[in-house]
Parts: C-alpha cells; structure tokens; sequence
C-alpha cells in the first residue's frame, strides 16, 4: 500500500502497469502478480472550544508547514500505525498547543476524506473538546507558529486566512455546544 500513487514496485523496483479492477484504475506489478494498493492516510484533528466566552472560540493554530504556511487551521495530523483515533488527536493538541485533553473526552464533529494534494489522499476524523477539560500552558509547537483561540467573528474581522478545506469544521465547532 502507498499514499502517493507509484511508478515502481515498492517490492521489487519493477515498472507498473495499469490495469482496470473492481471498477477502478489501479497499477499493478506484472514481475509479483500483485496490486500495489493507494489508500487514504487516516488522519485525525480536535477544535478545543472555549464556551464561557460572549462568542464561543475554537483553539486554533497557524501552520509553519507546507500546505498552506501561514494559514490557519486546527491541531491534528497523522495517526501512528495501532494509534486509536483519539488518543492521536490530543497527541498532535499537545505537540502543536501545549494543551493537554483526556481523549476520552472527545466526541466526533464530522469525518471527511480532505480534497487530493500531489496524489495523497486524506481522511480525517474530526473531534471537539470543551476547552473547561483541557490542562496545560497555551504554546505553539511542533507544525504550528502560533496558537490561539478565535471566535469566527473576530476571526473573519482579523483579515487573516483559515485553511479553506478546514474552514467550515472551525465554524461548526464553535456552534457546537450551542
Ligand atoms: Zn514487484
């Protein structure tokens, strides 16, 4: 199995070919006789909201990465082969924020496949958590620049960008208690 669609045989270096199976295009290694799989890469992301707010606000962080540098967006990334969903979205909370949450606290805000970036596709479950079961200092690390937490109002009023494939979760997430 890949992430990115591949050339060669991660097995045996030959050229793949192209077949036609289950409905799909999928390459295949002619020398193994075997379909070399591209699959989505799990991912999995949390919107810490601050409820006691006039306007509910959602922790947030601005990537210091490619895609989209400068951007912002909410904590998460990818999940560790054996990792529960969960438990890898308050490890990339606490690696990008600082902000530490008992994952089983979290409840679902939605699960999407993300739109395609040069072949790798994405699926990510989304979580949110309530920011009065969260411990730790607010500080940015690891992928993010910064972190803070943003009410969709002050945030449209900031002339900031937030990543657009993630843009709509952050308002869900602050209505979400709601
Ligand atoms: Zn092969």
């Amino acid at each position: 199995m890949v992430s990115r669609p591949a050339d060669y045989c991660p097995h045996c270096g030959e050229s793949l070919e192209t077949i036609t199976f289950d409905g799909r295009e999928r390459s295949r290694c002619p020398t193994c006789d075997d379909v070399v799989w591209h699959n989505p890469v799990p991912c999995a992301s949390v919107a810490v909201v601050d409820r006691s707010r006039a306007e509910p606000a959602v922790l947030c962080v601005e990537r210091a990465v490619p895609p989209g540098i400068g951007e912002w967006t909410l904590p998460g990334g990818h999940m560790e082969a054996g990792e529960e969903p969960a438990v890898a979205a308050v490890r990339e909370l606490e690696e990008e924020t600082g902000v530490a949450v008992d994952p089983d606290t979290l409840e679902i805000l939605d699960a999407t496949s993300m739109p395609p970036r040069n072949g790798k596709h994405v699926t990510t479950i989304h979580y949110v958590a309530d920011w009065a079961d969260a411990a730790g200092e607010l500080l940015a690390g690891s992928d993010a620049s910064a972190a803070r937490f943003w009410s969709p109002a002050t945030f449209d009023a900031s002339g900031e960008t937030f990543r657009p494939i993630h843009e709509r979760r952050f308002r869900a997430a602050a209505a979400y208690f709601e």
